[in-house]
């Protein structure tokens, strides 16, 4: 089996969003956008507007990153709830479409929540961890593949030592550079068939001018006859 399914998403909502949505059709990529339609975290005036979203979901998919962006275990059990389950509805109205993914704000969570997430009637759940390559074994708690702009603080020697292994590359790892070490992991993932999922934030590529990075990654992994991309969604389908 050395078939490949690219995925990526993109979570919080931010109106940059687009820019990359844009990128993703020009190579040929799949992608699920996570929104938070009342993300304390971003100012009003940046976050993805409704009819934005609209958009988006006519060509990728939508996927519920909970209403206000809260830290699900440093909330109250009912306001997690909350969070999880009025997320969907909410932008099930907003899309006119179901909404079957969900993605843990900064990856926080707790078995109750992965209770929670079934509940209300997700089949797959993004979580931050990173460096996995396959399938995962539990739909709602999937991993990713590699963070856009985010490998330096990775750099830990046990991070570093298990970066190495699944890079193919100790050097490579030690640089630092997200998108070389992307190239390099899809590149492996190429050969070993799995899942290559990257993900990233359109607000942190835009913080640190890293267009023209994320370009060149897209287009290294965009629009290839072998592989197979796939919304995060369709993982949660086995
Ligand atoms: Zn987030």
């Amino acid at each position: 089996m050395t078939r490949l399914t690219v995925t990526t998403s993109w979570d919080d909502g931010h109106r940059h969003d687009t820019l990359v949505a844009d990128m993703l059709r020009q190579h040929g990529l799949a992608g699920t956008f996570y929104i938070a339609p009342d993300n304390v975290e971003i100012a009003p005036a940046d976050r993805l507007s409704a009819t934005a979203v609209r958009d988006l979901s006519a060509d990728f998919e939508i996927g519920s990153h909970t209403l206000s962006h809260p830290v699900l275990t440093r909330v109250p059990r009912p306001r997690a709830e909350r969070e999880i389950t009025d997320s969907k509805k909410v932008i099930e109205d907003l899309v006119g479409k179901p909404v079957t993914t969900f993605c843990y704000p900064r990856g926080m969570y707790a078995p109750e929540h992965v209770d929670m997430v079934a509940r209300a009637g997700y089949t797959y759940a993004r979580t931050v961890r990173t460096l996995a390559t396959g399938i995962a074994d539990n739909p709602l708690e999937a991993p990713t593949s590699l963070e856009t702009g985010r490998f330096a603080r990775q750099r830990m020697v046990v991070d570093v030592v298990r970066a190495a292994r699944v890079v193919g590359s100790t050097s490579l790892v030690r640089t630092g550079r997200w998108d070389d070490i992307a190239i390099a992991l899809f590149d492996r993932c190429r050969a070993t068939g799995g899942v290559y999922h990257l993900w990233g934030h359109s607000w942190v590529v835009s913080d640190r001018a890293e267009w023209a990075r994320l370009d060149r990654v897209l287009a290294h992994i965009g629009g290839r006859p072998e592989v197979t991309y796939a919304v995060n969604g369709a993982l949660g389908r086995g």
